[in-house]
């Protein structure tokens, strides 16, 4: 069931890995599974190379087992939380990229620096409150960070971004490990300058309009 879905579950699992974006059996990915509070998530213990569509574990938002044979995801939890919260997210992708992990290492925002970023995240990435990774805790700071927007840096850890499906959530994590790397190399000197104030209020607006469209 929903072999589509999974696959692409596994598409962005692998290219995150072969991307450096995690190492080892760090990270994970999920998709909405439609019609249902259940998700197909990434299981936890298999090699990303190995993975294959028929391992990626089925389970309920508050991480009750439906399908599948694996154990599922550490962060089940996590990714449960965003679909319950946020129902335009229709896939989530938890990564490690090295600067926007730097980034949550310091407790500090990405600020609203570039358009794209508004246009496509919904403006500055913010911080989660720290709570240790496969917490409840984690799950509801990294909701109450990401708000109405589409990436969030996890305290001490990592990254969360959501998106319409796999590839989709993987692409966000990009920009959001892009713009921490820029930010942190014009930040290495005095005079890095933000957005204005007008255009990112402008310019959420519009991001708002695009969301109210066709979801993220
Ligand atoms: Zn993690």
């Amino acid at each position: 069931m929903d072999w589509d879905v999974k696959s692409a579950v596994v598409d962005a699992a692998r290219a995150m890995y072969r991307e450096g974006l995690v190492i080892g059996l760090a990270g994970n990915v999920s998709a909405r599974s439609e019609g249902r509070d259940a998700m197909h998530i990434t299981p936890t213990r298999v090699p990303y190379p190995e993975l294959m569509p028929d391992d990626i574990v089925t389970v309920t938002f508050e991480g009750d087992p439906v399908e599948g044979e694996g154990l599922p995801s550490s962060e089940s939890l996590m990714h449960g939380a965003v679909y319950a919260a946020r129902p335009d997210a229709r896939a989530v992708v938890h990564a490690h990229p090295v600067h926007a992990s730097a980034m949550a290492v310091r407790h500090e925002a990405i600020p609203a620096f570039v358009d794209e970023q508004v246009l496509y995240l919904g403006g500055a990435v913010e911080v989660s409150l720290y709570a240790p990774a496969a917490s409840e805790a984690l799950a509801q700071n990294a909701v109450a960070a990401l708000g109405e927007r589409r990436a969030v840096l996890l305290a001490n850890h990592g990254t969360l971004a959501v998106g319409r499906d796999p590839a989709d959530a993987l692409e966000i994590t990009r920009l959001t490990e892009r713009l921490a790397q820029i930010w942190l190399l014009a930040s290495a000197r005095a005079g890095a300058q933000r957005l204005p104030r007008g255009i990112v209020e402008a310019e959420t607006e519009l991001y708002r309009m695009l969301q109210n469209e066709g979801g993220v």
